[in-house]
C-alpha cells in the first residue's frame, strides 16, 4: 500500500521534546519557540516570525491585524483551502473570489486587477504547490492603493520568487506545519510580519489580547487586556518537534526533490498526449517539491487514473473544490464564472510525494498513470 502522504520524522523530535519536558516549561514562547523564531528570521529575513497553532490561526490573526470589518472586501483565489477565505469571513468580510491562471492553479493577477474597488481592504494570494505567484505584478496593483497583500504560504516553505523567500514579500504571511506539508509538527503554523507597523499588535492578539509579551520583556510593569485576541501560540513541545525538522530542512528538501524530479523525468519520457498538462514553473519561481500534480483532459479520465492506482493500493487524490461554488459561499458569491478554477477542481490529480517514497515505487505509479492516459 502506498499512501498519498507519510509525514517524515528526522529522529531528533523525541530528543528535543524530552528536553522541553525536562525544562518543566512547555507552555507557549519557551526556549524552542524562540529558537524557531530566530531560525526563520535568520534563514529567510522575515522581520518577525511568530509560531501559531496552525496556518488557519495565522490567517485569522492577519484578518484581525488588518482590521477587517463587516462589508470590507477581500480578494482571494477561489482555488484554495477553506481557511484562506474563512479567516476573513469570520471578521465579516465579503470575499471577491478571483480565478486562476489558464496554465497554473495560482491566481491570475489580471483577475485581481478587475476586482479591486474602493472597498478592497486586502488581497490574499496562495502560492499553490509552493510555486510563487507573480508578486511584482500583484504589488504593483496593491501598493499605490495602500492595499495590504497577505501571502498564504502554507505550502511554500523554502521556495523563492526572483531570489526572495516566499513569505517575505507581503505585509503579512502564513505558513503551515500540518503533517501534510514539507516541514511538520502535527498541527502548527507561523505568522510572518514584514511590515513593522503590525508587530506590536500581533504580539498582543496572539496572547489573548493582553500585553503579556511586553510585560515579560520588562517594558511595562503589569499586564492586562488591551485589545481583542485569542490563544494563538503553540506549546513549546510542538516547537521542539518543529525545530528538529528545521535542523534537517536541507535533507528533507533534497529527498522531496528527488521524488519530484523522478516523476517529472518519467512523464517527460512517456510522451503524454498534449492535453495532459504537467506542472509549469514560471521563470521567476523555484520549486520546493511540495506537490506533484497532473492536469487530466477530463473529469472521467481523472477518475479512471485514481481508480487504476487504487486497484494497486496506491492513493492519489484530487484537491480543492472551488470555494465560490461551496455550499457555504455559493449564495453569497456575485455569480461570476471562474472557469480555470473549476477546471482545476475537476481535472487536477496529486500523486504520492514523501521522503520515503522509493524510486521503484515512483516508477510503478508512473507506469500505471501512463497506462490510463495513453491507452
Ligand atoms: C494546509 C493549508 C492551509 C491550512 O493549514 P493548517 O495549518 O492546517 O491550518 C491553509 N492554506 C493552504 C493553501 C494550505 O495548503
Amino acid at each position: 500500500m502506498i499512501p498519498f502522504n507519510k509525514p517524515y520524522l528526522t529522529g531528533s523530535e523525541q530528543h528535543n521534546i524530552s528536553l522541553a519536558l525536562a525544562s518543566r516549561k512547555f507552555s507557549g514562547d519557551g526556549d524552542f519557540t524562540k529558537k524557531c523564531h530566530a531560525w526563520f528570521e535568520r534563514e529567510y529575513g522575515f522581520k518577525k516570525a511568530l509560531l501559531t497553532t496552525s496556518c488557519t490561526d495565522a490567517l485569522e490573526m492577519c484578518a484581525i491585524l488588518l482590521d477587517i470589518h463587516a462589508g470590507d472586501e477581500v480578494i482571494i483565489p477561489s482555488y484554495t483551502f477553506v481557511s484562506t477565505a474563512n479567516a476573513f469571513v469570520l471578521r465579516g468580510a465579503t470575499i471577491k473570489f478571483a480565478d486562476s491562471l489558464p496554465n497554473h492553479p495560482n491566481v491570475d493577477p489580471e483577475e485581481i486587477a478587475k476586482l479591486i474597488t474602493p472597498r478592497t481592504r486586502a488581497i490574499v494570494v496562495v502560492h499553490y504547490a509552493g510555486i510563487a505567484c507573480d508578486m511584482d505584478r500583484i504589488l504593483e496593483l496593491a501598493a499605490p492603493l495602500n492595499i495590504p497583500v497577505v501571502e498564504d504560504a502554507a505550502q511554500a516553505v523554502d521556495s523563492f520568487y526572483k531570489g526572495r523567500p516566499l513569505g517575505s514579500i507581503g505585509a503579512l504571511a502564513a505558513f503551515s506545519f500540518h503533517e501534510t506539508k514539507n516541514i511538520v509538527c502535527g498541527e502548527g503554523g507561523l505568522l510572518v510580519i514584514n511590515d513593522e507597523r503590525y508587530i506590536h499588535r500581533a504580539e498582543i492578539i496572539r496572547e489573548k489580547g493582553t500585553n503579556r509579551s511586553s510585560f515579560f520583556r520588562g517594558e511595562v510593569d503589569k499586564y492586562g487586556w488591551v485589545d481583542i485576541g485569542s490563544s494563538f501560540l503553540p506549546s513549546d513541545l510542538l516547537a521542539a518537534f518543529l525545530f528538529a525538522q528545521l535542523e534537517h530542512l536541507e535533507s528533507i528538501q533534497r529527498e522531496r526533490m528527488r521524488v519530484w524530479q523522478r516523476y517529472w523525468g518519467n512523464f517527460m519520457k512517456a510522451n503524454l498526449p498534449s492535453d495532459v498538462l504537467l506542472p509549469t514553473l514560471p521563470d521567476f519561481a523555484t520549486n520546493n517539491a511540495h506537490m506533484f500534480y497532473l492536469i487530466c483532459p477530463t473529469l472521467d479520465i481523472r477518475s479512471a487514473v485514481i481508480a487504476k492506482l487504487k486497484e494497486h493500493q496506491i492513493l492519489a487524490v484530487f484537491h480543492y473544490l472551488s470555494l465560490h461554488t461551496s455550499p457555504y459561499y455559493s449564495d453569497k458569491h456575485d455569480g461570476r464564472k471562474l472557469i480555470n478554477c473549476d477546471r482545476y477542481a475537476d481535472h487536477l490529480i496529486r500523486l504520492p510525494l514523501y521522503v520515503e517514497l522509493a524510486d521503484d515505487q515512483i516508477d510503478e505509479i508512473c507506469r500505471l498513470v501512463v497506462s490510463v492516459l495513453k491507452p
